[in-house]
């Protein structure tokens, strides 16, 4: 079946065609047939197509919102000349898979959408106030489209983390606060996590019992998990993807305090503050010059600025300690397994990452590290007992996968 894979953002839409189905799954053979992406919807959009692996297009459109920015899509999709192989029309997309950020308490797995799980995204809400109800017109523009003869699914970005131990999810703020407003850990980028994990089983040729690894993703967002028996035990983003690692724009883990004595200082309303911390902290932050990782490791090697090596180091040392937290709190690992944009394409950062972990058994063979940019495979020497690999992610897969096993009937295999 070839199901469109659907990412709706506050003024951007991601999609992807992908031909999947449940033996394609099982042999790996699933095509991808089209993918693209709208960017500032509601003015003058960019959109960039992309068929097979042809040639990108970019052009500009008039796109108001999300809606027209599905019609705009699609009807590219149905025209004669965007050359998609086995697309001649929109009849020719069977199922419609969602990225959905929120879950909450609701939702463990992929789920068919009804009106009750639209329902429970929306009871999401406050949750994820600027994902979710992106998500929701996403999945609402689709079946305007498509009406009721067209699944939809929800893949969500919290499901991967839906067993983790209490003592791990809960805060230790009083209790009725959880019971009240379900304030917890939920996690986030499960979708990546799971793929990258289930990836790194058929590679060391592994059951899901025999899979003990930490997983980081390290992206525009970035993220750790603790992967023992191939549950996560653990995972570095919280109630909000704020939590944890340095991101691009996002601080991660501080102290709760800080909050208060910067609204205060600077005359801020901690709704402000929240924004600071999102948007303008993090690599940006400490740097004062970018949020990308390429610019910051190339002002690195050319200038050697201060603040620029300030960011990368501190960015580097909070990876690390999560690695070696989450070693303790699993009983050691198998592997360190690297993903998203920096973790798979930067055999520096890579580096300063693993540099130090010997007494943990991780010796990287630096080569093979120089050399696996984008792609996957080890990057630990012969004989390290705690390995590392890189594994590119590939959330849309998985959403596509997961969209035909749930409209196949297939159980939630991992
Ligand atoms: P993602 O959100 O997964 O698309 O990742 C985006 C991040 O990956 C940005 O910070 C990019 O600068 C970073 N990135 C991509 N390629 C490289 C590279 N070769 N070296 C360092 N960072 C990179």
């Amino acid at each position: 079946m070839n199901v469109l894979v659907l990412n709706a953002g506050s003024s951007s839409l991601k999609f992807q065609v992908i031909a999947t189905d449940l033996d394609r799954i099982k042999q790996n053979a699933d095509e991808r047939l089209c993918r693209g992406q709208v960017e500032r919807i509601g003015g003058q959009a960019i959109v960039t197509l992309q068929s097979g692996q042809g040639e990108r297009q970019k052009s500009a459109a008039p796109l108001r919102d999300i809606g027209a920015a599905l019609g705009y899509v699609l009807q590219w999709l149905a025209s004669a000349n965007s050359g998609i192989p086995n697309i001649n029309s929109i009849d020719d997309i069977h199922a419609v898979g969602n990225r959905v950020v929120h879950g909450g308490e609701l939702f463990s797995e992929s789920a068919l959408i009804t009106d009750q799980v639209l329902k429970g995204i929306e009871d999401c809400i406050d949750l994820a106030p600027l994902h979710n109800p992106s998500n929701i017109k996403g999945i609402l523009a689709a079946r305007k489209v498509f009406g009721s003869k067209v699944p939809q699914v929800a893949v969500f970005d919290t499901a991967f983390y839906s067993s983790l131990p209490d003592h791990a999810y809960l805060y230790a703020i009083p209790y009725h606060l959880y019971q009240r407003h379900r304030i917890r850990r939920y996690g986030f980028h499960g979708t990546s996590h799971r793929y990258v994990a289930h990836h790194y089983r058929i590679l060391r040729q592994l059951t899901r019992e025999q899979t003990n690894i930490i997983t980081l993703h390290l992206g525009n967002g970035c993220s750790a998990a603790a992967i023992r028996a191939g549950k996560p035990i653990d995972t570095s983003m919280g109630m909000t993807p704020l939590e944890g690692l340095v991101m691009g724009t996002r601080s991660g883990d501080l102290d709760p305090s800080i909050v208060n004595l910067i609204a205060t200082k600077e005359g801020l309303s901690t709704q402000e503050v929240d924004t600071l911390l999102n948007t303008q902290s993090g690599l940006l932050g400490i740097s004062g010059l970018s949020n990308d990782m390429r610019v910051l490791c190339d002002e690195l090697r050319q200038h050697d600025d201060r603040r620029v090596r300030l960011a990368i180091e501190i960015f580097c040392w909070r990876a690390r300690k999560y690695i070696g937290a989450y070693l303790a709190c699993m009983n050691g690992a198998d592997a360190i397994v690297f993903t998203g944009g920096i973790g798979e394409n930067s055999a520096a950062i890579r580096t300063r990452i693993c540099a130090g972990f010997e007494w943990a058994g991780l010796q990287l063979d630096e080569q093979q590290n120089q050399k696996l940019i984008g792609t996957q495979g080890e990057i630990s020497a012969a004989g390290s007992s705690l390995r590392a690999y890189v594994i590119p992610t590939d959330e849309e897969l998985l959403i596509a996968r997961d969209t035909a096993r749930v409209i196949l009937g297939e159980p939630h295999p991992s």
